[in-house]
């Protein structure tokens, strides 16, 4: 078997941020996901913008057979495409524009025409205005619109470069009057609920309401993230942190759909409500970019992903340096190092203790706040948390407790889902009905998972009586003989 060379493994509970790997051609072997897991990824996403069915269907059972022979659970995101416009096929595949051209955009499949770009969305056409914006191909070729009678909208070329067919089309600051699930990602969200996915992504999310239609529709299959890539979404941050159960920095599109320089302040406003809601998040996109094709990273990409951290992300996203990079587990293996680096200085500590907002008034919270000073206090070196929803794991590591969380679940799902969530292990265990239970286990499980020795100290947490969900109301102290 293939065996990742000369990456150090920083084992799951020794690091407290969660990785999310892209799949595609460079790893879609099982030999290549395992060893992908092995250096510190924690789940995959499958991205719905690329790939036939056939090809997606075989992503999730290899990704199922490595985890089988990795013995934790791996979530599974997919990630659908949402209403991103592209343009349509151009006379002979591509279209060079130059500074100043005047160019036509027809509201059609394709065209056969110089000058003539199609775009397949009338929708686009109902809402375009002299003076708009058009970003071709990630805002690498600019447009101005002229006029528009709302077939037909005349443009000149500001940034010119060559277009070639299907690239995607960015309208900075215009709200679409579409939904952010098309037909194709309708489709492709029963696919992957079929499949057994555990996130569902909701791409160019613009508004709370694309978050509550696409609830409807997942009934609870899934939990749902919402994908921040639109200025609209940025107005509606709040309402839409409160709905969705995991929040993605999406800094790909946002940086074209924004300013550049607006995605750094954008990305912490995003964490700190999603912190303060306690709401996970992921940040995500061109993190280790030049690893795609270099075997180390820059200096500042190394920054970037430890300032996300200090930040108190939950989970950091790898996409093309997984999907199709040359060097997808030494991209894994440095991201796991900077973000142990990272989480080996106190004043990360401090700076995530700062960031946790007022708890709520609640049980569960209550008990996470206790058991958070309990460890610094008694220097404990591990959580067991009994959990069935998961929102007990959840709750606890809002609070960024020095120590990691076993998260020990009866059931699969809730597992695979909180693999993803910081500092939080999941394992599926018996559904233990009684504390007593838990309680003569437990030593074992902190041994087995956490390496933890005689003579260290742990926190048990749990709702009693255990066969109710959601009732967290007890704490103790654990020291292992
Ligand atoms: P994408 O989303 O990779 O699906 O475009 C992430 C982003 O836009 O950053
Ligand atoms: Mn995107």
């Amino acid at each position: 078997m293939l065996r990742p060379k000369g990456n150090i493994h920083v084992p799951t509970h020794q690091k407290f941020c969660r990785i999310l790997a892209t799949l595609g051609p460079a790893s879609d072997a099982e030999d290549r996901m395992l060893n992908l897991l092995e250096v510190g990824v924690n789940g995959f996403r499958i991205n719905f913008s690329h790939g036939s069915d056939i090809e997606q269907k075989k992503r999730f059972e290899t990704v199922r057979r490595a985890e089988a022979r990795f013995g934790a659970p791996v979530p599974i995101l997919a990630d659908l495409q949402g209403p991103k416009i592209r343009i349509g096929q151009l006379k002979d595949g591509s279209q060079k524009l130059s500074f100043n051209q005047s160019v036509l955009l027809r509201c059609a499949v394709l065209s056969d025409r110089d000058g003539v770009l199609p775009i397949p969305h009338k929708e686009l056409f109902a809402v375009l205005a002299p003076g708009d914006m058009i970003m071709l191909d990630d805002g690498m070729i600019r447009l101005r619109i002229e006029e528009n009678d709302g077939e037909t909208a005349k443009a000149t070329v500001l940034v010119p470069g060559t277009l070639t067919d299907r690239k995607g089309i960015n309208i900075p600051g215009r709200r679409l009057p579409i939904s952010a699930l098309t037909e194709k990602d309708r489709k492709d969200l029963d696919f992957a609920l079929n499949e057994g996915a555990d996130y569902i992504a909701l791409s160019f999310v613009q508004c709370a309401d694309d978050v509550r239609e696409a609830k409807k529709l997942i009934l609870g299959r899934a939990k749902l993230v919402a994908k921040i890539e639109k200025p609209a979404a940025l107005d509606e941050l709040d309402d839409i942190i409160a709905l969705a159960d995991m929040i993605m920095v999406a800094r790909g599109d946002l940086g074209v759909e924004l300013p550049l320089e607006r995605v750094p302040v954008e990305q912490n406003r995003i964490l700190r409500l999603a912190r303060a809601a306690g709401k996970p998040v992921i940040v995500a996109t061109q993190m280790l970019q030049s690893m795609v094709t270099s075997p180390i990273p820059t200096r500042a990409e190394a920054s970037d992903i430890a300032s996300a951290v200090y930040r108190g992300t939950d989970c950091v996203m790898l996409s093309a340096e997984t999907a199709v990079g040359r060097h997808p587990e030494t991209a894994v293996a440095i991201m796991s190092r900077i973000i142990a680096q990272v989480e080996r200085d106190e004043f990360y500590w401090d700076e995530v203790h700062k960031q946790v907002g007022q708890p709520e008034s609640v049980s569960a919270a209550a008990i996470s706040v206790a058991a958070r000073h309990t460890i610094d206090l008694l220097d404990c070196r591990g959580i067991l948390a009994c959990t069935k929803s998961g929102s007990t794991a959840i709750a606890m590591a809002r609070e960024r407790p020095h120590a990691p969380i076993l998260a020990i679940t009866p059931h699969k799902e809730t597992a695979r889902q909180l693999a993803m969530v910081w500092g939080v292990s999941p394992v599926v265990t018996d559904d233990f009905s009684t504390l007593e239970e838990v309680i003569e286990r437990a030593p074992d499980l902190l041994k087995k998972y956490f390496s933890m020795q005689p003579g260290e100290r742990a926190i048990i947490t749990a709702g009693v009586p255990m066969m109710v969900s959601g009732t967290t109301n007890m704490m103790q102290i654990l020291t292992l003989e």
